[in-house]
């Protein structure tokens, strides 16, 4: 006997037709939970070399970032100077409240550096500061490949000694404003220089008998100065100004310790008094002196002793005020060809005011905020073209850094 079947052919075809759609559907689906799988894994296990030159504040914070992003099997850390000379340094840091929480994430203990607070700011030492992030980075030594060469310049000879296949995936230039490693990879040195629409004026003062502990700073608004014995008259003048939350008048911050004092004087270009004009072109260099003098003795703590006709000496200043700008590169993250090798530049090496406001490392650190992600982007690359994606992000963040700073950044910085 033979069986026949019940179902049409119409409906045989509609079976087979479901079927194979099914399976279709499902090997896609395989397909793609496997590659999502496979990509994971392949991310997950992504780890590059990362060579970072220069250790001052933001080459150090750079290595920490980079050890933080996970995807680093080996960092190297250059300073052409050694250890002795690199933590010498006696200018104070003024960490601003985002720099702080930055740093907290980065794991940095704030309780276990020698410091103060004072308005949500922590107050320390470069060299302090220094010192702590590569006592942290000693201990990542356990986690991950970790060298650090101190006395050791990044130069063309230390490029050519280095094993063609050894080369880094990234490099994180962070030699300061005076260095040159962007030259030897070949990198532009073209700067965008551009106004902050300020006037300013720095002062030093140099007190070895004093106290060289990390102090909170002072800061003093609305300030005149009595130039009538210049033919000048105080003519308090109050225009809107361009910079945010800036007040009318000079604004003078006081900073550092009291071993090494600076001062820094400055307005906004819109307060456009006659005073200002006259600082701008005088050609006696004690007027200037005369009002760090005066500003300093009105303002100082109590505790440390005023300016006398006989300490002068141990007084630097600017000679006239000056117009406050801000150069950054055009070129802060490349590519070389060849080498297969994403580069961006940090700090000051990628941006850096005319003027000294004693927190010009937060300025370097807004930088690094972008870093991690560039890290992991370059790791996990799958081709060419992902890199340069992630070169284009890091260029835009940096131009951002900077088009930011000189819209705002003198306003928290001093007129606040
Ligand atoms: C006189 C003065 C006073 C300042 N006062 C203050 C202040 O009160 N508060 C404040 O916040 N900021 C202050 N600053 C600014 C502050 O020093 C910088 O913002 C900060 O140091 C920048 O950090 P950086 O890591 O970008 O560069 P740097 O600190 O300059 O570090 C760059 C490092 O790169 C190394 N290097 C250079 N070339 C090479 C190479 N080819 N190979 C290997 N290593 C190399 C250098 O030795 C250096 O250690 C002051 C600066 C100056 C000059």
């Amino acid at each position: 006997m033979v069986a026949v079947s019940a179902e049409s052919p119409v409906d045989q075809y509609q079976t087979l037709a479901y079927d194979t759609a099914l399976s279709t559907v499902l090997a896609v689906l395989v397909y793609a939970v496997v590659k999502v799988s496979l990509d994971g894994i392949r991310q997950w296990r992504a780890r590059i070399s990362v060579l970072i030159v220069g250790s001052g504040p933001i080459g150090l914070t750079a290595a920490l970032v980079a050890v933080r992003s996970g995807k680093v099997l080996k960092l190297t850390l250059l300073d052409e100077r050694y250890r002795s000379a690199l933590l010498c340094r006696p200018q104070q840091i003024a960490l601003d409240p985002r720099s702080v929480r930055f740093l907290l994430d980065l794991g940095v203990d704030f309780d276990n550096m020698e410091g103060c607070w004072h308005n949500e700011h922590f107050f320390t030492k470069i060299g302090v500061f220094q010192e702590y992030l590569l006592s942290i980075l000693e201990q990542k030594k356990k986690k991950v490949d970790v060298e650090i060469h101190l006395g050791t310049k990044f130069s063309e000879e230390y490029l050519r000694k280095m094993p063609r296949g050894e080369w880094p995936r990234v490099i994180v230039v962070a030699d300061g404003s005076c260095g040159d490693s962007c030259s030897v990879l070949g990198i532009s040195s073209d700067y965008i220089v551009e106004s902050c629409h300020a006037y300013g004026a720095n002062a030093t003062i140099e007190r070895p008998d004093q106290r060289q502990v990390p102090t909170p700073e002072i800061r003093a608004h609305s300030l005149y100065f009595d130039l009538s014995a210049y033919g000048i008259d105080t003519v308090r003048e109050s225009r809107r100004s361009s910079q945010p939350a800036a007040k009318p008048g000079f604004h003078l911050k006081i900073y550092g310790t009291f071993r090494n004092r600076c001062m820094a004087l400055a307005c906004t270009s819109d307060a456009d008094s006659k005073m200002m004009h006259f600082l701008r072109h005088t050609a006696n260099s004690s007027i200037m002196k005369n009002i760090f003098h005066q500003s300093f003795n009105a303002y100082k703590t109590d505790i440390e002793p005023r300016l006398s006709e006989l300490t002068l000496h141990h007084m630097q200043c600017s000679r006239k005020l000056f117009q406050i700008m801000l150069s950054y590169r055009r070129v802060s993250a490349a590519y070389i060809e060849g080498d297969n090798v994403a580069v961006t530049v940090e700090g000051e090496a990628a941006r850096v005011l005319n003027f000294d406001t004693g927190c010009g490392v937060n300025l370097g650190l807004r930088g690094l905020e972008s870093l991690g992600l560039f890290i992991y982007r370059t790791a996990t690359a799958l081709d060419q073209n992902d890199v340069f994606e992630a070169l284009s992000a890091k260029l835009q963040h940096s131009r951002h850094v900077a088009e930011t700073f000189r819209k705002s950044g003198l306003a928290s910085a001093v007129f606040e």
